[in-house]
């Protein structure tokens, strides 16, 4: 028998990596099983379905390269995929349960429901749910219930007594009694839309799913799908429930700890390829080392049975980590392709770049694909190339232990060393302001610091003085003449 396996996502919010993670788990388990992929869309919650939700399910998806075998856009044998557009099956389906007496209808009115509700509240009884009151009614009593209310739901008949077990592949044997799970699940609304339990099972069923892969928190739904698995006499699938994924806090990963959609990562200029290999290792690894997958070598790799019990840490920090080895790896001209639309985003370059501006960027790549995390720093990182800055204020340029007037001094000093900027080499700059800073007895921090201020308006920059050549000796000598003026002024200020 070959593996089938679906994320079934309900499009309510962005795709976060709780998500994503359900998504590639099931995915590599199908590409190193052989087995198939199906994308199921569980929109049957009306009000909680928005169209934005939808498409970016499509765009995340796309943009891990995560194909579906079979799903809305692709179809398949066991379609259609989007359960709204499956109505006709569930009704069916409930049809067959209550035919079988495993559920019945209940015409009880919201009013009654509230009412039953607060009896149970007031007399703290240890029962609480619904009261079963349309179970077993006589045929006369639901003639007369169904003139106060025409539009029944159906509910599944909750054994009374014994427990339900299901065995996961994680978490062992799972058991529940029976009467502590919630009385009596209502499986159809009264306007006939299905709820998620029998949506969800008779979909996974009739789609042939072999490996239930979902997020730890629907396990409390495990007993009752069960039963409903038997009621209609059908063989529950193989469930893997997947560990959590926590904050470094070990809460549950949450907008409190950061950006949880992916869109967000996206946004800030994160590679999909970084993204992948650190989703795949929350709460997976292949050995105890190795850290590094492409989703190819994930496709081959990935088996159930390396998942860890143990909740999977969302770090930041390594996946920005990660991002930045990312950026390494990359193809430089496919990179800069990458740059272009935050550069013109921030307005540090035209739209589209001049012939000028493009050749800035390809003398920079190589300093800035050592340097990136993020793809979105570039701009802060090379806003000095493209564009004028203003001459920072003095307070900026001044490092510790220094004043106006020896800062002044240092700068000044700089300005000769760097005369020979345009023809001489990186490296021997860079050991002439050595044998400067020993020669004054000065710190080479307390050099390199003002002059980084002076020429590139920031303190953290490509190497300076890579930067400086890229800058052109005239830009980077007059900026570097305008500290020197700001630093003059304060030291005026400064005596009067
Ligand atoms: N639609 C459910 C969700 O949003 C599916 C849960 C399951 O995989 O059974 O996560
Ligand atoms: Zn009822």
């Amino acid at each position: 028998m070959s593996v089938r396996v679906r994320y079934a996502p309900s499009p309510t919010g962005l795709q976060h990596i709780g998500g994503v993670r359900t998504a590639l788990f099931n995915y590599l388990f199908a590409r190193s099983s052989g087995g198939s992929f199906i994308l199921r869309i569980e929109d049957t919650d009306q009000q909680r379905f928005s169209e934005e939700a939808l498409k970016d399910l499509y765009e995340t998806l796309d943009w891990f390269g995560i194909r579906c075998d079979e799903g809305p856009d692709v179809g398949g044998a066991c379609g259609p995929y989007i359960q709204s557009h499956r109505f006709d099956i569930y009704q069916e389906y409930a049809r067959k349960l209550l035919d079988s007496g495993h559920a019945y209808r209940c015409w009880c009115t919201a009013e009654r429901l509230t009412a039953v509700r607060e009896k149970q509240e007031q007399e703290k009884s240890s029962y609480k749910g619904y009261d079963r009151h349309c179970r077993d009614l006589t045929a006369a009593q639901q003639e007369e219930m169904k003139r106060e209310n025409p539009n029944p739901v159906v509910r599944l008949k909750i054994p009374l007594d014994g427990s339900t077990s299901f065995s996961d592949m994680l978490m062992g044997e799972i058991t529940r009694k029976n009467s502590d799970i919630n009385p009596d699940p209502v499986l159809m609304k009264s306007d006939g839309y299905p709820t998620y339990h029998l949506a969800n099972v008779v979909d996974d069923h009739l789609m042939e799913i072999t490996h239930i892969l979902r997020a730890q928190e629907w396990i409390p739904s495990g007993p009752l799908h069960v039963l409903l698995y038997r009621a209609f006499g059908w063989d529950p699938p193989v469930y893997c429930h997947l560990p959590m994924v926590m904050g470094k806090d070990g809460q549950k990963l949450s907008k409190r700890h950061g950006s949880t959609a992916v869109r967000e990562f996206r946004e800030q200029g994160y590679l999909s390829e970084a993204m992948i290999n650190y989703i795949s290792l929350l709460g997976w690894s292949f050995d105890d080392k190795r850290e590094f997958f492409t989703l190819q070598e994930l496709e081959e790799l990935f088996s159930l049975d390396k998942i860890n019990k143990a909740p999977g840490v969302f770090d930041y920090k390594k996946l920005e980590w990660f991002n930045g080895q990312y950026i390494r790896m990359k193809d430089a001209r496919q990179l800069k392709e990458m740059l272009i639309p935050y550069l013109v985003h921030d307005q540090v370059v035209d739209n589209p770049p001049s012939p000028q501006q493009l050749e800035i960027l390809d003398q920079a790549m190589p300093l800035i694909q050592e340097r990136l995390h993020l793809l979105n720093d570039v701009s802060e990182m090379t806003r000095f190339l493209f564009c004028d800055i203003p001459a920072p204020p003095a307070d900026q340029l001044i490092p510790k232990k220094h004043d106006a007037s020896s800062t002044a001094e240092i700068l000044s000093s700089s300005l000769k060393l760097l005369e020979p900027l345009d023809d001489d080499s990186v490296d021997r700059l860079e050991q002439e302001f050595r044998e400067f800073c020993t020669r004054e007895g000065i710190k080479l921090g307390a050099v390199l610091m003002p002059l980084r201020v002076a020429v590139t308006g920031s303190t953290i920059s490509p190497p300076l003085f890579e930067s400086m050549k890229l800058l052109g000796k005239e830009k980077t000598l007059s900026r570097i003449e305008a500290a020197i003026d700001q630093l003059r002024q304060k030291e005026q200020e400064c005596d009067e």
